[in-house]
């Protein structure tokens, strides 16, 4: 039987903040395919389902791709204080449940949120120091509408808003750490998995280190 791998002192000791990673595009630019290989292929991070007010779309599936509800009950989760940030997007209103994130914030895992640029917003304004937000752009208007037509899930009018939509978006690009731009879907998904490992060392989310300097120092 083949030996349990023997742990580094350190490795017991430090432990990590977890951190809240945003990713936000306009709607076509690819972030749900990008959201989804980062769960699928990382394992210190789960993502936050979102709750909305929006009808499902065909292929979707209640309490994995959103909490799908009716306004009155929306309304109530408000003003229960249940949500870590809401907005309304295009006719709808969207909103981070508050309870999972911290359970899985409790749990040491990262958060994982596709939210737009007011979520990322008010997310950073609750816990700046913790909170990484990564825009991402289409290559081409053009490239952007070729991609929502080809989805086939929405009407030509619903894609007509979202483009325009789109336009509004792209200009809240200074409102994140990171911007990319998504013309090839692999490149940008590793490009998003290194900074996420990155931000996962740095200084301020090592919160043993200031324990393990000194009892380096003492030696
Ligand atoms: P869709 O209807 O295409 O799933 O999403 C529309 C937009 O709403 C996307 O930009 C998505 O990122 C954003 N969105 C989804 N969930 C939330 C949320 O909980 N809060 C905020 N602020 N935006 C969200």
């Amino acid at each position: 039987m083949p030996s349990a791998p023997r742990r580094r002192p350190h490795e017991t000791e430090l432990h990590r903040r977890g951190l809240l990673f945003v990713i936000s595009s306009p709607s076509g630019a690819g972030k749900s395919t990008i959201a989804r290989k980062l769960i699928e292929v990382d394992e210190q991070i789960r993502l936050s389902v979102s709750a909305t007010t929006r009808p499902m779309r065909p292929g979707e599936v209640d309490g994995r791709d959103y909490h799908f509800v009716d306004t009155a009950k929306f309304k109530e989760m408000v003003a229960d204080d249940d949500f870590l940030e809401w907005a309304h997007v295009f006719d709808h209103r969207y909103g981070t449940p508050r309870a999972p994130v911290e359970a899985m914030l409790h749990e040491g895992r990262d958060v994982l949120f596709d939210i737009d640029w007011q979520g990322a917003q008010q997310l950073y304004q609750q816990a700046a120091g913790d909170v990484v937000r990564i825009f991402i752009l289409p290559p081409s208007m053009e490239e952007l509408e070729r991609r929502l037509r080809g989805r086939g899930t929405d009407s030509a009018e619903v894609i007509d808003r979202r483009m325009e939509r789109a336009v509004s978006e792209i200009g809240h690009w200074d409102g994140y750490d990171y911007v990319l731009v998504n013309d090839d879907v692999e490149r940008c998904f590793a490009q998003v998995r290194l900074i996420l490992r990155s931000e996962r060392l740095r200084r301020h989310r090592q919160l043993g280190l200031i324990g393990f300097t000194r009892k380096l120092m003492r030696g």
